[in-house]
């Protein structure tokens, strides 16, 4: 074969769980002019942006957009609503829970981490049990991922909510959406969530950059008595000037134009065919690995990810390995592995901007690799992911005519 060209050619295949590809439109938008931040376009721009990401979160209240990675996020949702030495209960899905509960640490927060294989999703009788035990209501907050980037576990929030009514128990609910929001159905004010942090460089399309919190009336209250220390990060200060159309300090404006038309386009799609087409391709994509004759790391086929898919390789194999020959050869980027698992599996992102004929050409790159890199499967695996999607059309098509 002849020594690879120092230009890769054609697109690179961006299969990273986020930050996802950014379509045009919203490229387009970012690139336009500054604009004054104190000026009357802003305030007309920021009430869209306002107003528009609560019908993302589906919830009535305030949604908080900070000028941070997902990561000021999860130190807003903690900041804002506990003091010093209060318990929180979290569950440990996976790297990204981990690195959630070491900043609660940091945070002079005391969480309790119920341990997990991190092959099995969230064990919600578990936390039930736990929350039942806590006669005395030391528990502030239950911290949960809805989805777990590093090993593509999703949670039924909604069971999550019924086990801590179930125990009768008063903790706030807070809950990661980082990589499920706009790719998974999420409810915030349905599912009784008190706090929601989300992220902008995932299923909203858009560059990394910005976060979210979308809180209940509940967090507003404990924002009220809260005592760990806040300021960038506080909520009541931007909430008062929110509410006239501004930052307390400069917003990143051109990612709020970006952010406009990032949900502009998720509704033009519809929210339920975007969840639709997640499923679609994350079914898609299992059935593949399958054919392949590899193995999920989720073992739990009730809680799969719709937007991410972690393939183990067979043992002697390393995952970081396979994923370097892959981007040097095909011009692919897979998410890569953690703790336990560090170098045993490899991540397929499958969210925002991305259609069948991506994912099957993603499918069709991965399955070449798999074999340059001389792992032994079984070819098949995009024919597999081929005609599961062609029957999902199909029958689409036949409802349509009908
Ligand atoms: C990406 C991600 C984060 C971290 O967000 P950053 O934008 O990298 O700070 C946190 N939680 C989950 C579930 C994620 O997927």
């Amino acid at each position: 074969m002849a020594k690879n060209s120092s230009r890769p050619v054609g697109r690179h295949f961006l299969q990273i769980p986020g930050p996802t590809t950014v379509p045009d439109r919203v490229q387009r938008a970012i690139s336009q002019p500054i604009i004054d931040h104190r000026g009357p376009e802003f305030a007309k721009l920021a009430k869209r942006a306002l107003d528009g990401i609560k019908t993302i979160f589906k919830t009535a209240n305030p949604v908080i957009i900070y000028t941070a990675t997902g990561t000021g996020a999860w130190e807003g949702a903690l900041v804002n609503t506990l003091s010093p030495g209060d318990k929180v209960l979290m569950f440990e899905t996976g790297q990204f829970a981990a690195l959630w509960k070491k900043m609660a640490e940091k945070l002079g927060i005391v969480p309790e981490f119920i341990a997990s294989d991190w092959r099995h999703g969230i064990d919600v009788k578990a936390l039930e049990a736990r929350l039942k035990e806590d006669k005395n209501k030391e528990i502030k907050a239950v911290c949960v991922l809805h989805n777990e980037t590093s090993t593509g576990a999703l949670t039924p929030i909604a069971d999550v909510r019924k086990a801590i009514d179930a125990a009768n128990h008063p903790a706030l609910l807070m809950v990661d959406t980082i990589s499920s929001l706009a790719s998974a159905d999420y409810r915030h004010d349905e599912w009784g969530v008190d706090v929601s942090v989300g992220g902008a460089q995932k299923g909203l399309m858009l560059p990394p950059g910005m976060s979210f919190n979308a809180v209940s009336d509940k967090a507003l209250a404990a924002n009220k008595t809260s005592k760990l220390p806040k300021s960038f990060y506080a909520w009541d200060e931007m909430l008062a000037m929110n509410k006239v159309g501004f930052f307390p300090y400069t917003p990143a404006t051109s990612m709020i134009q970006g952010l406009v038309v990032g949900i502009e386009m998720l509704h033009e799609e519809g929210l339920e065919n975007v969840f639709a087409r997640h499923e679609r391709l994350a079914e898609a994509t299992r059935r593949a690995v399958k054919a392949w004759g590899l193995e999920n790391l989720n073992k739990n086929d009730k809680q799969l990810s719709p937007t991410i898919t972690a393939i183990l390789l067979p043992e002697g194999h390393d995952a970081d390995k396979f994923r370097a020959l892959a981007l040097e050869q095909f011009n692919i980027s897979y998410g890569a592995s953690f703790g336990a698992y560090a170098g045993k599996y490899f991540r397929i992102g499958h969210l925002a901007d991305i259609n069948d004929g991506t994912l099957v050409g993603a499918l069709g790159i991965t399955e070449m690799a798999l074999q340059v890199a001389g792992i032994p499967i079984k070819k098949g695996g995009v024919q597999a992911a081929m005609d599961f999607l062609t029957s999902q059309h199909g029958a689409a098509a036949k409802q349509a005519a009908e």
